[in-house]
Protein backbone atom coordinates (compact mmCIF):
# COMPACT_ATOMS: atom_id res chain seq x y z
CA UNK A 1 0.00 0.00 0.00
CA UNK A 2 1.13 3.45 -0.70
CA UNK A 3 1.38 6.19 1.78
CA UNK A 4 0.34 9.63 1.23
CA UNK A 5 2.59 12.29 0.45
CA UNK A 6 4.61 14.46 2.45
CA UNK A 7 1.70 17.69 1.55
CA UNK A 8 -0.85 15.52 2.24
CA UNK A 9 0.31 14.19 5.53
CA UNK A 10 1.12 17.87 6.69
CA UNK A 11 -2.70 18.66 5.86
CA UNK A 12 -3.91 15.63 7.63
CA UNK A 13 -2.47 17.25 10.74
CA UNK A 14 -3.31 20.61 10.22
CA UNK A 15 -6.70 20.68 8.91
CA UNK A 16 -7.71 18.44 11.55
CA UNK A 17 -5.85 20.18 14.24
CA UNK A 18 -7.45 23.45 13.33
CA UNK A 19 -11.09 21.17 12.95
CA UNK A 20 -10.41 19.88 16.62
CA UNK A 21 -10.25 22.97 17.86
CA UNK A 22 -12.98 24.30 16.36
CA UNK A 23 -15.13 21.45 17.91
CA UNK A 24 -13.79 22.07 21.29
CA UNK A 25 -14.81 25.66 21.32
CA UNK A 26 -18.20 26.00 23.10
CA UNK A 27 -19.56 27.99 22.93
CA UNK A 28 -18.08 29.21 19.59
CA UNK A 29 -17.57 33.08 19.00
CA UNK A 30 -19.98 35.15 17.19
CA UNK A 31 -17.16 36.79 15.11
CA UNK A 32 -18.00 39.33 12.38
CA UNK A 33 -14.83 40.40 10.92
CA UNK A 34 -14.13 42.23 7.40
CA UNK A 35 -16.77 42.45 4.96
CA UNK A 36 -14.59 44.95 3.07
CA UNK A 37 -14.08 42.56 -0.22
CA UNK A 38 -10.71 45.06 -0.72
CA UNK A 39 -9.91 44.40 2.16
CA UNK A 40 -10.76 40.50 1.94
CA UNK A 41 -8.97 40.49 -1.67
CA UNK A 42 -5.09 41.86 0.28
CA UNK A 43 -6.07 39.05 2.66
CA UNK A 44 -6.35 36.46 -0.39
CA UNK A 45 -3.64 38.22 -2.58
CA UNK A 46 -1.22 35.75 -4.50
CA UNK A 47 -3.06 32.65 -3.08
CA UNK A 48 -5.42 31.42 -6.00
CA UNK A 49 -2.70 31.07 -8.74
CA UNK A 50 -0.62 28.51 -11.30
CA UNK A 51 1.77 27.69 -8.64
CA UNK A 52 1.31 25.78 -5.13
CA UNK A 53 1.23 27.12 -1.94
CA UNK A 54 2.56 25.39 1.61
CA UNK A 55 -1.00 24.83 3.02
CA UNK A 56 -0.08 25.80 6.33
CA UNK A 57 -0.14 29.10 4.39
CA UNK A 58 -3.37 28.82 3.03
CA UNK A 59 -5.23 27.51 6.11
CA UNK A 60 -3.79 30.43 7.79
CA UNK A 61 -5.06 32.87 5.74
CA UNK A 62 -8.18 31.40 5.90
CA UNK A 63 -7.99 30.92 9.95
CA UNK A 64 -7.33 34.36 9.60
CA UNK A 65 -9.53 36.44 7.71
CA UNK A 66 -11.95 34.35 6.25
CA UNK A 67 -13.34 32.07 9.17
CA UNK A 68 -13.94 35.73 11.58
CA UNK A 69 -15.42 37.17 8.85
CA UNK A 70 -18.46 34.21 9.08
CA UNK A 71 -20.65 35.05 11.69
CA UNK A 72 -21.16 31.80 13.53
CA UNK A 73 -24.82 30.38 12.83
CA UNK A 74 -24.16 28.07 15.85
CA UNK A 75 -23.32 30.53 18.51
CA UNK A 76 -25.94 31.12 21.22
CA UNK A 77 -25.51 34.49 20.54
CA UNK A 78 -26.93 34.12 16.95
CA UNK A 79 -30.48 35.04 17.34
CA UNK A 80 -31.68 36.24 13.93
CA UNK A 81 -33.15 34.73 10.63
CA UNK A 82 -32.86 30.69 11.98
CA UNK A 83 -29.71 30.00 13.74
CA UNK A 84 -28.33 26.61 13.58
CA UNK A 85 -26.99 24.32 16.37
CA UNK A 86 -25.53 21.20 15.01
CA UNK A 87 -24.41 18.87 17.42
CA UNK A 88 -21.16 17.61 18.10
CA UNK A 89 -21.51 13.98 16.50
CA UNK A 90 -23.47 15.59 13.53
CA UNK A 91 -20.37 17.67 12.87
CA UNK A 92 -17.69 14.73 13.49
CA UNK A 93 -19.54 12.71 11.51
CA UNK A 94 -20.39 15.09 8.74
CA UNK A 95 -16.27 15.25 8.60
CA UNK A 96 -16.45 11.31 8.16
CA UNK A 97 -18.59 11.38 5.07
CA UNK A 98 -16.65 13.67 3.25
CA UNK A 99 -13.46 12.23 3.95
CA UNK A 100 -14.74 9.27 2.60
CA UNK A 101 -16.75 10.53 -0.26
CA UNK A 102 -19.89 9.20 0.89
CA UNK A 103 -22.64 9.70 -2.04
CA UNK A 104 -26.55 8.94 -1.64
CA UNK A 105 -27.34 8.20 -5.14
CA UNK A 106 -28.33 5.17 -5.77
CA UNK A 107 -29.22 1.76 -3.89
CA UNK A 108 -26.61 -0.23 -6.64
CA UNK A 109 -23.79 2.19 -5.17
CA UNK A 110 -24.84 3.53 -1.52
CA UNK A 111 -27.01 0.98 0.16
CA UNK A 112 -26.14 1.59 3.51
CA UNK A 113 -25.94 4.90 3.16
CA UNK A 114 -29.02 5.18 2.21
CA UNK A 115 -30.68 2.69 3.95
CA UNK A 116 -29.77 4.68 7.25
CA UNK A 117 -31.14 7.99 6.07
CA UNK A 118 -34.12 6.18 5.06
CA UNK A 119 -34.41 5.03 8.58
CA UNK A 120 -34.30 8.78 9.77
CA UNK A 121 -37.01 10.04 6.71
CA UNK A 122 -39.12 6.68 9.09
CA UNK A 123 -38.68 8.69 11.98
CA UNK A 124 -39.63 11.87 11.23
CA UNK A 125 -42.54 10.63 8.63
CA UNK A 126 -43.35 8.86 11.96
CA UNK A 127 -43.74 11.68 14.01
CA UNK A 128 -45.96 13.08 11.65
CA UNK A 129 -48.14 10.34 11.51
CA UNK A 130 -47.72 9.53 7.43
CA UNK A 131 -47.93 5.83 6.10
CA UNK A 132 -45.73 3.09 6.34
CA UNK A 133 -45.23 4.01 2.75
CA UNK A 134 -43.90 7.31 3.06
CA UNK A 135 -40.93 7.59 1.71
CA UNK A 136 -37.94 10.94 0.30
CA UNK A 137 -34.87 12.28 0.08
CA UNK A 138 -32.91 14.62 2.07
CA UNK A 139 -32.12 17.64 -0.26
CA UNK A 140 -30.08 20.92 0.60
CA UNK A 141 -32.61 23.11 1.88
CA UNK A 142 -36.10 23.49 2.05
CA UNK A 143 -36.36 25.87 -0.96
CA UNK A 144 -35.01 22.77 -2.97
CA UNK A 145 -37.57 20.34 -0.92
CA UNK A 146 -40.33 23.03 -1.85
CA UNK A 147 -39.15 23.03 -5.71
CA UNK A 148 -39.03 19.39 -6.17
CA UNK A 149 -42.32 19.00 -4.20
CA UNK A 150 -44.58 21.45 -5.87
CA UNK A 151 -43.50 19.84 -9.21
CA UNK A 152 -44.43 16.46 -8.57
CA UNK A 153 -48.10 18.68 -6.97
CA UNK A 154 -48.35 20.73 -10.36
CA UNK A 155 -47.94 17.19 -12.56
CA UNK A 156 -50.70 15.24 -10.57
CA UNK A 157 -53.33 18.06 -11.36
CA UNK A 158 -52.27 17.87 -14.82
CA UNK A 159 -52.92 13.88 -15.17
CA UNK A 160 -55.91 14.53 -12.75
CA UNK A 161 -57.64 16.73 -15.89
CA UNK A 162 -56.16 15.02 -18.83
CA UNK A 163 -57.40 11.68 -17.05
CA UNK A 164 -60.70 12.87 -17.79
CA UNK A 165 -61.75 14.53 -14.22
CA UNK A 166 -64.19 17.55 -14.97
CA UNK A 167 -61.94 20.46 -15.20
CA UNK A 168 -60.22 22.09 -18.43
CA UNK A 169 -56.22 22.51 -18.18
CA UNK A 170 -55.78 26.14 -17.10
CA UNK A 171 -53.54 28.24 -18.37
CA UNK A 172 -51.81 28.21 -14.94
CA UNK A 173 -51.83 26.03 -12.44
CA UNK A 174 -52.33 27.81 -8.74
CA UNK A 175 -51.61 26.85 -5.68
CA UNK A 176 -53.42 28.59 -2.62
CA UNK A 177 -51.03 30.34 0.05
CA UNK A 178 -51.18 31.97 3.19
CA UNK A 179 -49.99 35.73 3.10
CA UNK A 180 -47.09 34.37 5.34
CA UNK A 181 -45.79 31.32 3.40
CA UNK A 182 -41.92 31.49 2.90
CA UNK A 183 -40.32 33.63 0.13
CA UNK A 184 -39.04 30.19 -1.29
CA UNK A 185 -42.81 29.03 -2.63
CA UNK A 186 -43.28 32.32 -4.05
CA UNK A 187 -39.63 31.38 -5.97
CA UNK A 188 -41.09 28.08 -6.65
CA UNK A 189 -44.25 29.18 -8.17
CA UNK A 190 -42.00 31.48 -10.00
CA UNK A 191 -40.30 29.15 -11.63
CA UNK A 192 -42.90 26.70 -12.35
CA UNK A 193 -44.88 29.09 -14.55
CA UNK A 194 -47.44 29.40 -11.29
CA UNK A 195 -49.80 31.81 -9.66
CA UNK A 196 -50.33 32.42 -6.03
CA UNK A 197 -53.83 32.80 -4.68
CA UNK A 198 -52.76 34.49 -1.60
CA UNK A 199 -55.22 33.99 1.64
CA UNK A 200 -54.96 36.95 3.85
CA UNK A 201 -55.74 36.70 7.55
CA UNK A 202 -56.01 39.23 10.36
CA UNK A 203 -53.88 36.66 12.21
CA UNK A 204 -51.20 35.23 10.04
CA UNK A 205 -52.77 31.93 10.10
CA UNK A 206 -54.15 30.22 7.31
CA UNK A 207 -57.10 28.46 8.60
CA UNK A 208 -59.87 26.06 6.33
CA UNK A 209 -61.95 28.34 7.05
CA UNK A 210 -60.45 31.64 5.02
CA UNK A 211 -59.45 29.27 2.62
CA UNK A 212 -63.26 28.11 1.58
CA UNK A 213 -64.09 31.49 1.82
CA UNK A 214 -61.21 32.57 -0.71
CA UNK A 215 -61.73 30.27 -3.09
CA UNK A 216 -65.31 30.90 -3.04
CA UNK A 217 -64.61 34.65 -3.65
CA UNK A 218 -62.22 33.74 -6.47
CA UNK A 219 -64.56 31.75 -8.13
CA UNK A 220 -61.83 29.67 -10.41
CA UNK A 221 -61.09 26.73 -8.54
CA UNK A 222 -60.02 24.47 -11.28
CA UNK A 223 -56.75 26.08 -11.81
CA UNK A 224 -55.67 24.91 -8.28
CA UNK A 225 -53.47 22.05 -8.31
CA UNK A 226 -52.48 22.55 -4.03
CA UNK A 227 -52.40 24.07 -0.99
CA UNK A 228 -49.52 25.01 0.45
CA UNK A 229 -49.60 25.04 4.51
CA UNK A 230 -46.57 26.57 6.60
CA UNK A 231 -45.93 24.48 10.29
CA UNK A 232 -44.04 27.44 11.51
CA UNK A 233 -43.87 30.79 9.43
CA UNK A 234 -40.41 31.67 9.67
CA UNK A 235 -40.78 35.60 10.54
CA UNK A 236 -43.49 34.78 13.47
CA UNK A 237 -43.44 30.83 14.14
CA UNK A 238 -47.29 30.72 13.52
CA UNK A 239 -48.69 27.02 12.39
CA UNK A 240 -51.33 27.38 10.33
CA UNK A 241 -54.57 25.43 10.49
CA UNK A 242 -53.25 22.34 9.43
CA UNK A 243 -56.59 20.13 10.05
CA UNK A 244 -58.84 22.35 8.01
CA UNK A 245 -56.51 22.99 5.12
CA UNK A 246 -56.31 19.29 4.70
CA UNK A 247 -60.21 19.19 4.20
CA UNK A 248 -60.28 21.87 2.15
CA UNK A 249 -57.60 19.95 0.27
CA UNK A 250 -59.54 16.61 0.21
CA UNK A 251 -62.81 18.26 -0.73
CA UNK A 252 -61.37 19.36 -3.88
CA UNK A 253 -58.51 16.97 -4.69
CA UNK A 254 -55.73 19.20 -4.13
CA UNK A 255 -52.54 18.24 -3.03
CA UNK A 256 -51.57 19.77 0.57
CA UNK A 257 -47.89 20.56 0.72
CA UNK A 258 -46.61 21.10 4.52
CA UNK A 259 -44.07 23.25 4.85
CA UNK A 260 -42.35 23.08 8.06
CA UNK A 261 -38.36 23.47 7.23
CA UNK A 262 -38.09 25.32 10.00
CA UNK A 263 -40.67 24.40 12.39
CA UNK A 264 -41.52 21.19 11.53
CA UNK A 265 -38.78 20.22 13.86
CA UNK A 266 -41.46 21.06 16.59
CA UNK A 267 -43.31 17.63 15.90
CA UNK A 268 -40.47 16.39 18.31
CA UNK A 269 -41.45 18.78 21.14
CA UNK A 270 -44.70 17.32 23.44
CA UNK A 271 -45.72 20.92 24.67
CA UNK A 272 -46.75 21.91 21.29
CA UNK A 273 -47.22 18.82 18.99
CA UNK A 274 -51.06 19.20 19.27
CA UNK A 275 -50.90 22.33 16.81
CA UNK A 276 -50.11 20.14 14.19
CA UNK A 277 -52.71 18.18 14.07
CA UNK A 278 -53.65 17.04 10.32
CA UNK A 279 -50.32 17.29 9.12
CA UNK A 280 -50.89 13.35 8.56
CA UNK A 281 -52.67 14.13 5.70
CA UNK A 282 -50.01 15.92 4.11
CA UNK A 283 -49.16 14.56 0.37
CA UNK A 284 -45.46 16.09 1.13
CA UNK A 285 -44.03 17.66 4.31
CA UNK A 286 -40.18 19.23 4.56
CA UNK A 287 -38.38 19.53 7.45
CA UNK A 288 -34.88 21.24 7.64
CA UNK A 289 -32.95 18.84 9.82
CA UNK A 290 -30.28 21.88 9.82
CA UNK A 291 -32.60 24.29 11.52
CA UNK A 292 -34.00 23.19 14.21
CA UNK A 293 -32.73 19.95 13.88
CA UNK A 294 -29.67 20.46 14.96
CA UNK A 295 -27.78 19.02 11.83
CA UNK A 296 -24.94 20.67 9.83
CA UNK A 297 -26.07 22.55 6.59
CA UNK A 298 -27.08 21.78 4.34
CA UNK A 299 -29.93 19.24 5.28
CA UNK A 300 -33.55 19.10 4.40
CA UNK A 301 -35.51 15.82 4.96
CA UNK A 302 -38.76 15.77 1.99
CA UNK A 303 -41.15 13.15 2.68
CA UNK A 304 -44.08 12.22 0.44
CA UNK A 305 -46.96 10.39 1.04
CA UNK A 306 -47.10 8.62 -2.03
CA UNK A 307 -43.08 8.31 -3.03
CA UNK A 308 -44.22 6.91 -6.23
CA UNK A 309 -45.86 9.75 -7.30
CA UNK A 310 -42.77 11.71 -6.68
CA UNK A 311 -40.67 9.30 -8.61
CA UNK A 312 -42.94 9.70 -11.28
CA UNK A 313 -41.93 12.98 -11.81
CA UNK A 314 -38.65 13.02 -10.57
CA UNK A 315 -36.75 10.25 -11.84
CA UNK A 316 -34.40 10.58 -14.47
CA UNK A 317 -33.89 7.75 -17.57
CA UNK A 318 -30.16 7.25 -19.57
CA UNK A 319 -28.93 4.06 -20.85
CA UNK A 320 -25.71 4.76 -18.99
CA UNK A 321 -28.44 4.94 -15.47
CA UNK A 322 -30.63 2.03 -16.17
CA UNK A 323 -28.75 -0.01 -14.45
CA UNK A 324 -29.93 1.58 -11.38
CA UNK A 325 -33.52 1.00 -11.71
CA UNK A 326 -32.91 -2.63 -11.95
CA UNK A 327 -32.67 -3.10 -8.22
CA UNK A 328 -34.17 -5.68 -5.76
CA UNK A 329 -35.68 -3.52 -3.18
CA UNK A 330 -33.95 -0.19 -4.66
CA UNK A 331 -34.19 2.99 -2.93
CA UNK A 332 -33.16 5.77 -5.09
CA UNK A 333 -33.26 8.99 -3.62
CA UNK A 334 -32.17 10.74 -6.46
CA UNK A 335 -35.69 9.85 -7.81
CA UNK A 336 -37.41 12.04 -5.15
CA UNK A 337 -36.14 15.83 -6.15
CA UNK A 338 -34.50 17.23 -9.07
CA UNK A 339 -31.41 16.28 -8.43
CA UNK A 340 -28.82 13.59 -9.74
CA UNK A 341 -25.30 13.43 -7.73
CA UNK A 342 -25.99 13.82 -3.58
CA UNK A 343 -24.40 13.20 -0.68
CA UNK A 344 -25.59 11.62 1.92
CA UNK A 345 -26.18 14.67 3.60
CA UNK A 346 -29.04 12.73 6.11
CA UNK A 347 -26.33 10.70 7.54
CA UNK A 348 -24.52 13.28 10.38
CA UNK A 349 -28.09 13.42 11.26
CA UNK A 350 -28.80 9.41 11.30
CA UNK A 351 -25.27 9.30 13.71
CA UNK A 352 -26.42 11.95 15.72
CA UNK A 353 -29.83 10.51 16.65
CA UNK A 354 -28.79 7.08 17.23
CA UNK A 355 -25.99 8.41 19.77
CA UNK A 356 -28.11 11.33 22.20
CA UNK A 357 -31.10 9.44 21.10
CA UNK A 358 -34.80 11.11 19.75
CA UNK A 359 -36.03 12.10 23.35
CA UNK A 360 -32.69 14.49 23.91
CA UNK A 361 -33.96 16.21 20.53
CA UNK A 362 -37.53 16.70 21.76
CA UNK A 363 -36.00 18.63 25.09
CA UNK A 364 -33.42 20.58 23.39
CA UNK A 365 -36.37 21.74 21.06
CA UNK A 366 -38.39 22.40 24.34
CA UNK A 367 -36.25 24.38 25.53
CA UNK A 368 -35.97 26.66 22.91
CA UNK A 369 -39.66 27.11 23.04
CA UNK A 370 -39.72 27.69 26.88
CA UNK A 371 -37.08 30.18 26.36
CA UNK A 372 -39.25 32.02 23.94
CA UNK A 373 -42.00 31.95 26.77
CA UNK A 374 -39.84 33.23 29.39
CA UNK A 375 -38.54 36.22 27.13
CA UNK A 376 -42.20 36.90 26.14
CA UNK A 377 -42.89 37.46 30.13
CA UNK A 378 -39.68 39.46 30.34
CA UNK A 379 -40.91 42.22 27.79
CA UNK A 380 -44.49 41.71 28.52
CA UNK A 381 -42.85 43.19 32.42
CA UNK A 382 -40.65 46.16 30.72
CA UNK A 383 -42.89 49.43 30.20
CA UNK A 384 -41.15 50.54 27.44
CA UNK A 385 -41.28 47.03 25.32
CA UNK A 386 -44.42 45.36 24.07
CA UNK A 387 -44.91 42.06 22.56
CA UNK A 388 -46.19 42.11 19.36
CA UNK A 389 -47.93 39.03 19.64
CA UNK A 390 -47.69 35.98 21.92
CA UNK A 391 -44.89 34.04 20.41
CA UNK A 392 -45.03 31.29 17.91
CA UNK A 393 -42.64 28.48 18.41
CA UNK A 394 -39.28 29.81 19.43
CA UNK A 395 -39.66 32.88 17.84
CA UNK A 396 -40.81 36.49 19.73
CA UNK A 397 -41.46 39.81 17.92
CA UNK A 398 -41.53 42.98 20.31
CA UNK A 399 -41.19 46.68 19.59
CA UNK A 400 -39.78 49.32 21.64
CA UNK A 401 -41.95 52.55 22.15
CA UNK A 402 -40.57 55.27 20.19
CA UNK A 403 -37.90 53.59 18.13
CA UNK A 404 -37.99 53.89 14.41
CA UNK A 405 -36.48 51.55 12.14
CA UNK A 406 -32.98 53.12 12.52
CA UNK A 407 -32.95 52.92 15.84
CA UNK A 408 -33.30 49.17 15.39
CA UNK A 409 -30.28 49.31 12.71
CA UNK A 410 -28.15 51.10 15.70
CA UNK A 411 -28.90 48.98 18.82
CA UNK A 412 -28.54 45.68 16.25
CA UNK A 413 -25.45 47.21 14.72
CA UNK A 414 -23.75 47.60 18.50
CA UNK A 415 -24.82 44.42 19.86
CA UNK A 416 -22.86 42.35 16.73
CA UNK A 417 -19.75 44.81 17.14
CA UNK A 418 -19.51 44.44 20.76
CA UNK A 419 -20.01 40.65 20.32
CA UNK A 420 -23.04 40.04 22.73
CA UNK A 421 -25.48 39.12 20.00
CA UNK A 422 -26.84 39.01 16.10
CA UNK A 423 -30.47 39.74 15.85
CA UNK A 424 -31.46 41.96 12.75
CA UNK A 425 -34.98 43.44 12.79
CA UNK A 426 -37.61 42.37 11.03
CA UNK A 427 -40.74 44.26 9.66
CA UNK A 428 -44.07 42.81 10.78
CA UNK A 429 -47.26 44.63 9.09
CA UNK A 430 -44.90 47.16 7.71
CA UNK A 431 -43.44 47.99 10.79
CA UNK A 432 -39.94 47.26 12.17
CA UNK A 433 -39.92 45.15 15.08
CA UNK A 434 -37.19 43.30 16.88
CA UNK A 435 -37.28 39.63 16.58
CA UNK A 436 -35.38 36.87 18.80
CA UNK A 437 -35.48 33.65 16.95
CA UNK A 438 -34.56 31.04 19.61
CA UNK A 439 -33.37 27.58 18.63
CA UNK A 440 -29.81 26.86 20.37
CA UNK A 441 -30.01 25.07 24.21
CA UNK A 442 -27.28 27.09 25.37
CA UNK A 443 -29.17 31.03 24.52
CA UNK A 444 -29.21 32.06 28.27
CA UNK A 445 -32.00 34.09 29.95
CA UNK A 446 -29.36 36.24 30.87
CA UNK A 447 -28.06 37.02 27.48
CA UNK A 448 -31.94 38.05 26.87
CA UNK A 449 -31.82 40.36 29.59
CA UNK A 450 -28.73 41.70 28.35
CA UNK A 451 -30.05 42.49 25.09
CA UNK A 452 -33.30 44.17 26.35
CA UNK A 453 -31.14 46.15 28.72
CA UNK A 454 -29.71 47.81 25.83
CA UNK A 455 -33.06 49.26 24.79
CA UNK A 456 -33.99 51.01 27.91
CA UNK A 457 -34.47 54.72 27.51
C1 LIG B 1 -35.92 28.39 5.88
C2 LIG B 1 -37.22 28.12 5.27
C3 LIG B 1 -37.32 27.72 3.93
C4 LIG B 1 -36.12 27.67 3.03
O1 LIG B 1 -35.25 26.68 3.45
P1 LIG B 1 -33.71 26.72 3.01
O2 LIG B 1 -33.16 25.55 3.72
O3 LIG B 1 -33.18 28.03 3.51
O4 LIG B 1 -33.65 26.63 1.54
C5 LIG B 1 -38.56 27.40 3.44
N1 LIG B 1 -39.65 27.48 4.19
C6 LIG B 1 -39.60 27.88 5.48
C7 LIG B 1 -40.86 27.95 6.28
C8 LIG B 1 -38.37 28.21 6.06
O5 LIG B 1 -38.33 28.61 7.34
Amino acid sequence: MHSVDATTEQMIRSVLAYAENRLRLDPVPLDKGSRDPAELDIALRGLLTDEPHDPDQVLGVYAAFLAPAVISADSPRFLGFIPAAPTKASLLFDMLISCASIQGISWLEAAGAIHAENQVLRAIADQAGLPAAAGGSFVSGGSAANLSALAVAREMAKRRVSAGTPGRLPQRWRALVGSDAHSSVHNTLRLLEMDALVVRTEDHRLTGRAARAAIEADGDPGSLALVVATSGTTNAGIIDDLAGLAEVARELGLWLHVDGAYGGAGLFAPSVRPAYAGIEHADSFVVDPHKWLFAPFDCAALIYRDPALARSVHRQDAGYLDVIHSQPGEWNPTDYAYHLTRRARGLPLWFSLCVYGIRAYGEAIETAIALARQAAEEIASRDYLELVREPGLSIVLFRRHGWGQEDYARWADRLLEDQVAFLPPTTWEGETVARFAFLHPQTSMDLVRQILDRMAP
